[in-house]
């Protein structure tokens, strides 16, 4: 529901997960399949500078929350909007009428983590934030359990599967209510 209690056309999705879940590619194929935009949030904060420095510490930006919503709230109003990014903590609820978790197994993440050449503190982090599934948590507390979902996303199989059943929500949502 919009802050004016009607449902907007077209529902913003947003696709959160460990990074190397899969968030990224997965949008990528559901934009494509439904025609909603693809919102690369660690894109968008890069390019429009919407950071406080970069931290060299955890090698990422410093992400300005207030800034980044701002730059997204227009957009959001609209609907339509698959949101792509590896937190879930500080965007208003009310932007999302689907909050999908991605999980893949440690096995399977490590090797794509260390192939896009994390390693040290960063790898283990991102490990231990898959293992004690804290974007499914994070998920769970600030958004409405009923519009959560995890899916697994371990193989080229399970993407194309989240894609339909993604595509089905999508498609669907015009048609109740
Ligand atoms: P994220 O955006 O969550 O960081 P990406 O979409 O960039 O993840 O995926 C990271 C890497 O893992 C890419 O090389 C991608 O092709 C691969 N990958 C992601 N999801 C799957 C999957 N379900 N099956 C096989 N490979 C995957
Ligand atoms: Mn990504």
């Amino acid at each position: 529901m919009t802050d004016e209690g009607r449902k907007r056309a077209t529902p913003n999705i947003l696709v959160t997960g460990t990074p190397g879940t899969g968030k990224t590619s997965t949008c990528s194929l559901l934009a494509s399949a439904t025609g909603l935009r693809h919102i690369n949030v660690g894109e968008l904060v890069k390019e429009k500078s919407l950071h406080d420095g970069w931290d060299a510490e955890l090698d990422c930006y410093v992400v300005n929350d207030d800034l980044l919503c701002d730059e997204m709230e227009d957009m959001m109003r609209d609907g339509g909007n698959l949101v792509d990014y590896h937190n879930c903590d500080f965007f208003p609820e009310r932007w999302f009428d689907y909050v999908v978790v991605l999980q893949t197994d440690n096995s399977v993440l490590y090797d794509r983590l260390t192939n896009r050449g994390y390693m040290g503190r960063k790898l283990q982090n991102n490990m231990e934030c898959e293992i004690f599934q804290v974007l499914l948590e994070d998920a769970h507390e600030f958004y409405n359990v009923d519009i959560v979902r995890a899916l697994p996303s371990n193989t080229i199989e399970d993407m194309s599967n989240n894609v339909e059943i993604l595509s089905g929500l999508i498609r669907a949502w015009g048609n109740n209510t």
